[in-house]
């Protein structure tokens, strides 16, 4: 039996060529897309499209879809965190974070993370596989199909590749998710709205400044020389900090673009004088932005952020000797949303 074809990964311009081949009018592809869109799990639910053609789709094209298991929203800032199954029963954590600019998803790449930082808890379970660019996509159509029950305006604004795995350890998926998010038969978000973090791998950035995708690039640094990033990202002992900040130069020379730092505070161990200078060593005199994250906590290690105060003065002298940092607010500490707090294991209480 031929294998159908994965209806969510497909982009625009793909779909109406097999739509083409099959004999089915191009201009199809944008009643389907927007069906997508608006969240039918299937070519039943297409009620413009005919009996016959919604089965004939339904013989070319697989339609995958994921059950949302639970949603918790934080008591603090209604942040909602949501986990999803997937197909074939594994899960993944997605979160929607709500601004005065509007809403802002944060997405999974992979199910679990190899990547191994002593901070964080994506990676505890291990790496499992990788989602495909329709499944990442699927996190933002389910979380728009459940917010637009209530509020049937509701649309995402922003899209952060912040969730659990390493967007570039899955490059071509999530360079192709990119293009589906923007597509505007889809959700049609501005490449500027958004950002993509990774923990340095050195050869996928530099891919990346070719694709000429004027997204954000954010870095997790959170340290400021190679021995202590190596004791706490495992990654920085095959690409070592000297070389990745060679190659975040280039890539802001290239693209034009700023990159964005993460510097997750954990006191005593990153936050001290000493630290201070050798990041003004490594930022200072060129284009990009520190962003300070008071550690979040998780089960597995007891690294603390330490007080506001002292985090305040920790980013007032960094300020002070050039630094572009800032102290990013903590959004859903309360339901395990925060930065480095999802994981792939179920979470039902
Ligand atoms: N793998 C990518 C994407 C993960 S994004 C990356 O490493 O960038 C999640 C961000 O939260 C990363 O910057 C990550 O380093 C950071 N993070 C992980 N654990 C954290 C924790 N306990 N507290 C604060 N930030 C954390």
């Amino acid at each position: 039996m031929i294998e159908k074809t994965e209806l969510r990964s497909l982009l625009p311009h793909e779909l109406k060529e097999i739509l083409k081949e099959n004999g089915i009018e191009a201009y199809r592809a944008g009643q389907i897309l927007s069906w997508l869109e608006k969240g039918a799990a299937s070519f039943q639910e297409m009620t413009n499209l005919s009996k016959p053609l919604r089965e004939k789709l339904d013989s070319i094209f697989r339609l995958d879809n994921m059950a949302e298991v639970e949603s918790l929203v934080s008591k603090i800032d209604g942040t909602t965190k949501y986990l999803f199954t997937l197909p074939d029963g594994e899960y993944v954590e997605s979160v929607l974070l709500s601004y005065k600019h509007g809403y802002s998803v944060c997405l999974s790449t992979q199910v679990g993370c190899k990547m191994g930082c002593r901070f964080c808890a994506s990676t505890k379970a291990g790496f499992c596989r990788q989602l495909s660019a329709g499944e990442i996509l699927l996190q933002m159509v389910e979380i728009t199909r459940d917010k637009r029950r209530l509020d049937p305006e509701f649309r995402i604004g922003h899209v952060v590749l912040m969730g659990i795995g390493e967007p570039l350890d899955n490059y071509d998926n999530v360079i192709r998710f990119l293009k589906l998010a923007n597509a505007k038969e889809l959700f049609g978000i501005g490449y500027r709205n958004i950002s993509l973090s990774t923990c340095g791998l050195i050869p996928q950035i530099r891919k990346l400044m070719q694709e000429e995708l004027p997204i954000t690039l954010s870095i997790s640094l959170h340290a400021s020389n190679s021995a202590l990033r190596s004791d706490l990202m495992p990654i920085n002992r095959r690409y070592p900090l000297w070389e990745l900040m060679e190659v975040c130069r280039e890539y802001t020379l290239v693209t034009g673009r700023r990159i964005s730092f993460e510097y997750a505070v954990i006191a005593g161990v990153n936050d001290t004088s000493e630290r201070v200078k050798e990041l003004i060593g490594l930022l200072g005199g060129w284009m990009n932005h520190l962003n300070l994250i008071p550690v979040n906590p998780t089960k597995e290690t007891d690294f603390q952020p330490g007080d506001r105060k002292k985090m305040e003065a920790f980013a007032k002298e960094l300020q002070k000797g050039g630094i572009n940092a800032t102290i990013r607010r903590t959004l859903g500490a309360d339901i395990e949303a925060a930065c480095g707090q999802l994981r792939r294991e179920k979470q039902l209480q």
